[in-house]
């Protein structure tokens, strides 16, 4: 029944999943995350996705994209690149989409670079079908319910009101992982199995750029080495608890979110 069918996901399962280099490892062991993200019209997407994956336990960031000067100017540490995604060097894991307006060639060639990926926002949008599920690596999917709504071809409300089955719906029309977001957001596993609940999100987080910090964080546990459902599962735990402690009852912004994370992973962890 649907019980069997869900797991709430609790704080000792989240801690055990959180990576801590060991004292041998170094920046390309605990992994680099590429981040394809923003444009001139939105360069704060990528701020706000560098930001989340600066803080998501992988070694270090990689960005590529028209956003480099706003990137480097707010995150000295972030590996700006002029080259495309598949030149770019080193990445164990890649977030591509958020803010990325119509630029549909980076998405293709993000998705045909044989490493995880995180398809987020415009890059929903943009992503072939057919290219996702050729995919070998593992792919994790961020829709809210409006782009969950617009890839399955449905209105909005048909998803908010059926969260769990819209999720294994395009998990598996999509051979993907798919963490659909939103006041209860959701994990699907690319191979069925039961939906991860994630217990710890708060309204606040319903503020501009709070999804490009969740994309960040998702994909750095990505590079990091965890599987998409992990991932997805522990970064949208530690991302409510970072909403809450940002937050605190008072408005915040979706960088505050970003900032408070490590509190949140020491909370975790
Ligand atoms: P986005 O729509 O891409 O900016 O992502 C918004 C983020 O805020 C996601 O992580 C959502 O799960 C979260 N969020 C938005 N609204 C709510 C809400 N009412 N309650 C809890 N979390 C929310
Ligand atoms: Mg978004």
């Amino acid at each position: 029944g649907e019980a069997a069918e869900l797991e709430a996901l609790q704080h000792a399962d989240v801690a055990r999943l959180l990576p801590v280099p060991g004292a041998e490892s170094d920046k390309y062991r605990r992994g680099v995350v590429g981040v394809a993200a923003g444009s001139a019209r939105y360069p704060g997407a990528a701020v706000l996705a560098v930001a989340g994956a600066l803080r998501g336990g992988a070694g270090a960031v990689r960005y590529v994209g028209p956003a480099g000067d706003a990137v480097i100017a707010r995150f000295p540490e972030t590996l700006v690149s002029e080259r495309g995604p598949r030149r770019a060097g080193r990445v164990q894991a890649w977030v591509v989409g958020p803010g990325a307006g119509d630029d549909a060639g980076t998405v293709a060639e993000v998705l045909a670079v044989e490493v995880p990926v995180l398809i987020d926002a415009d890059g929903l949008r943009l992503a072939d079908r057919d290219a996702v599920r050729a995919r070998t690596a593992a792919t994790l999917m961020t829709p809210h319910a409006g782009e969950a709504a617009a890839l399955l071809g449905v209105a909005r409300e048909e998803v908010e009101g059926a969260r769990l089955a819209s999720a294994r719906e395009l998990a598996a029309r999509y051979g993907a992982t798919v963490l659909l977001k939103g006041s209860t957001t959701v994990v699907a596993g690319a191979d069925g199995g039961p939906v991860r609940v994630n217990p710890t999100g708060t309204s606040w987080l319903a503020t501009a750029g709070s999804g490009d910090v969740l994309s960040g964080l998702a994909g750095s546990l990505l590079a990091s080495g965890l599987s998409a459902l992990d991932a997805g599962s522990a970064a949208a735990y530690l991302h409510g608890l970072a909403g809450r402690f940002a937050a605190d009852g008072a408005p915040a912004g979706a960088h505050d979110v970003a900032e408070a994370i490590p509190r949140a992973w020491r909370d975790v962890g």
